[in-house]
This record gives structure tokens, sequence and C-alpha cells, in this order.
């Protein structure tokens, strides 16, 4: 293609435009910009097929340098280093990783806003912080490459799930403090997508949007997508044949299978986790392929590990337990073996997609999530792959634990007219959920759509009532 620069008001370098003509061309500097902002400097196809053996190597160069660079600039870690007798020098290869202290949640509060810092503030670019649901947030901190590499990564996860250039991207995450939409709007950019920054909430409108500008990839939290089935009904869409939708990436909340078959099979879509956590950039941490099994975490930015939550010992792959993660090039805030709260598996098998990063099972829940109800522990997610598993279940439920001498669980469960004095059907609900849970719920059927929505983001799905 050919551009006439002298009829342009924009004109512009490779790569968005092709011309012989010399003189047109403007400064280096803005050229420079442009190309390094949003070029192909970003797409980075070759980054997720890197060989085992490439990964390995890329992972113990960066982690020795982080560690000493963590060490030199950050006086948390100087700390924590010394008081565990252990210098960095001595952290080579990824059997040392064990040997770094971990870092928690709390060290993130304690030094709020910024004290964990490890260059000059006006060297970043950008701020971001998580939802504090109690108290002050966290603040995560950005420079310039910090924002590339996460541009690159979350560029990354776009494209292993399927979203080429062409594809119009309805990101229905929140923009603001919150990573999840940003962080998808900057993923867009890299791949060269045309994105729609709708963020969260308004649902008639995000409806409106979806079937007239034949929205193409949809990213959303998994229960706002179970929401939109219903509401698109409601406003007299046909899911199917009104929308142009195939991809759908949906994360920042635990889902389950049954979850991705109705959100599938009402959208006619295919339907992704992706994962992150504002700690750790953001969204696109990790991402699931088409073969829908696991998600890969980018190993040449992110080792991950799985420990006992409770001794904090390495538990080897294949086995359950906490994630950490340390980030390899974290240029504002190295963060070294953090400590997620989630539980999951890491899978170290090659996949069929031909890609070789390491795989993670698909997040239960975090450990902060956990129900202790008389004893048993009881995960969200465990309950929701019950319900969403039987016909007739409509797709929002309640959990509500309560104390009366004892501990007890309640689900209330929408369903339809009929089945609403339907005592057989509520007690194989009962039988279902005990099979699993191994507790008596009482079950509660409701009608639809009298459960409270979640229209903003993460659903509220668990109302604890028992005394703290
Ligand atoms: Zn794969």
């Amino acid at each position: 293609m050919r551009v006439d620069h002298a009829v342009s008001p924009w004109p512009l370098r490779e790569p968005f435009c092709v011309s012989s003509s010399r003189g047109n061309r403007p400064k280096q500097f803005n050229a420079n910009l442009n190309r390094r902002w949003w070029g192909r400097l970003l797409f980075d196809r070759r980054g997720q097929f890197l060989k085992p053996k490439e990964l390995v190597r890329i992972e113990e160069s960066k982690l020795r340098k982080i560690v000493r660079y963590a060490y030199s600039k950050v006086p948390l870690y100087r700390r924590r280093f010394d008081e565990a007798h252990v210098k960095p020098e001595s952290i080579r290869s990824l059997d040392d990783l064990a040997k770094v202290p971990f870092t928690v949640k709390t060290d993130l509060r304690d030094n709020y806003p910024l004290g964990l810092l490890a260059v000059p503030a006006n060297r970043l670019y950008s701020l971001h912080a998580s939802s504090g649901t109690t108290g002050k947030p966290i603040v995560v901190a950005y420079t310039r490459g910090d924002l590339l590499r996460w541009a690159t990564l979350v560029g990354r996860a776009l494209d292993t799930t399927g979203v080429r250039k062409g594809d119009i991207i309805q990101n229905m995450y929140g923009y603001g403090l919150f990573t999840g939409g940003l962080g998808i709007h900057y993923g867009a950019r890299a791949i060269g997508a045309t994105i729609v920054p709708a963020s969260s909430g308004n649902t008639k409108k995000q409806l409106m949007l979806m079937k007239d500008l034949r929205t193409t990839v949809v990213t959303c939290t998994p229960s706002y997508m179970v929401y939109l089935i219903e509401a698109s009904k409601a406003e007299g869409y046909d899911a199917k044949t009104d929308f142009a939708l195939r991809i759908g990436i949906f994360g920042a909340e635990p889902w389950s299978e049954e979850v991705r078959k109705r959100i599938q099979d009402a959208f006619g879509l295919r339907a992704h986790d992706i994962f992150g956590m504002s700690e750790l950039y953001g969204p696109g941490v990790g991402i699931e392929c088409e073969q829908q099994n696991g998600l890969h975490i980018w190993q040449d930015e992110f080792i991950t590990e799985t420990i006992n939550p409770n001794t904090g010992e390495v538990v080897e792959p294949g086995k359950e337990g906490e994630l950490v993660f340390t980030m390899l090039s974290r240029e504002a805030m190295p963060l070294l073996r953090y400590r997620s709260r989630d539980l999951s598996t890491i899978y170290e098998e090659e996949c069929a997609c031909g890609r070789y990063h390491n795989r993670i099972k698909r997040i239960k829940g975090r450990s902060d999530d956990m129900l202790i109800i008389g004893g048993v522990n009881v995960f969200p997610s465990q309950v929701e792959h019950v319900l969403m598993n039987i016909r007739d279940v409509g797709d929002q439920y309640q959990i509500i634990v309560s104390h009366k001498e004892l501990d007890r669980l309640a689900v209330k469960v929408e369903v339809p007219t009929n089945r609403l004095n339907d005592t057989t059907f509520a007690k194989k609900i009962r039988d279902d959920l005990f099979a699993v849970l191994s507790i008596h719920a009482e079950v509660e059927l409701v009608e639809l759509g009298t459960l409270p929505r979640s229209e903003v983001g993460k659903a509220l799905r668990v109302v604890d009532l028992r005394p703290k």
C-alpha cells in the first residue's frame, strides 16, 4: 500500500505505512516512539514458542540479574536476604530459588504506597491499585519498560486465544485503577486488533454495541458474561444470531468448566480463562490456548512454583499447592517469590498447541476464599461446579454460611417456576452437593431473576453471617 504523505496530516513511518518519499518523514524521535509503543516490536509470537531448554536458560539468567537488582535497590529485600543469611550471588540456578525469602501481600500493604520502589519516582509511567476491600489498597508501579513488557505479554495472551488484527474487542473490564481494563487495552494495541473500551456496567449499551459494531471478541468477568446470557434474552436479542462473537476471554475470578459450557452454548463462542493479578503487572500472566486445558504461564517472565501453604515447602509439579511467582524483569517494583494465595497445580508436560510454557490448572480459589464450615474446607467454586452440572438450575446462586450452635451452609438456587416446589429436585441438589463437599447443605429454590446480579465486575456469591 502506498500512502501519499503530502496529504496525510499524520505522516508515519513503517510499520504503519510504506512510502519511499524521504522528504516527508517525521522526526526520528516521534517515529521511534510510535514504533516502540504500538509497532511490531511488541508483537511477539516467537516468545510463545520458546523451547524448554531456551526457557530455562532465560529463566536462570534473568533470575541472577533480578535477585542482585532487588537486593541492591529495595531495602526490604536487602533486609530479608541479610536476615536469612543468603547472598544474592549464591542464587545461580532454579535449584537455588528455594533459598530466596518469600514476599507476601502484607509486605506490599505495609509499604503503602511506594515503599518497594526500585527506581526514582520520576521514572514511573503509570500507577495502578488493587481493589482493597479493607483498608489501604496495594499500589503497583510501572516504568516505561514495564508497560511495554506487560503489553507484550497481554498481546501474546490474546494471540494465543486466536485474536488477530481485524478482530473487534469489546473490553468490558473496568478501566481505571483496576489493571483489567487497561491491561487488555495495551495488549490489543500490541497485536493491532480494534479495541472498544466499553469498560464495565451499562448492560443495555454493551449489548447494543456488541450487535451494532459486530464485536468478535469480548473480555469481562465470567459472572458478568453469565449475567449477559439472561440480559440479552430480556432485551430481545438472540445471543447466537444477533452477535458475531467468536472468542471470549474471562478472568479476575474463579469459574468452572460448567460455566464455560453455558457461556459457549449461549453465545456460540470459544471461552478462554485468563490469569493475572495486579501485583504481577495485571492480566495476561497466564492464558488458555485453544486446547482449553490449563493456562500457560509466560515462563520467560515469571517463575512459577507451588508450595504447601502451611509449611512453605515447595510442592512438586503435578500436586496442588499455593502458587508463588517470581517476576523476572519487573523494573519499578521487583517481586521475588510472591505468595499469591491462589491454589493450583503446575503441569510441565508439553501442550498439544506446541507451546512449552508451563501450564497451571484453572484456579480453584484463593486460599482466602476457602470457607471452613464445621471443620470442612469448602471452595465456592466447588459449589458452582455441582450446581451448574444440574439441568434446570439457573445461572445464579448464592452461598450463605451462618452459625446456630453449629455452622450451617445454605445454598439459594434460581430455578424455573415449574421447579419451585419440586422437593425431589431440591433433594437431588442436596445429595449432589453432599457427594462433593461431604457436608449437608440446606437448599432453597427461588424464582429466576431474584438473586443479586453482578453488573460491575466480580460476583458477590458468598454471604458469611458468622460472627468474626
Ligand atoms: Zn497450549
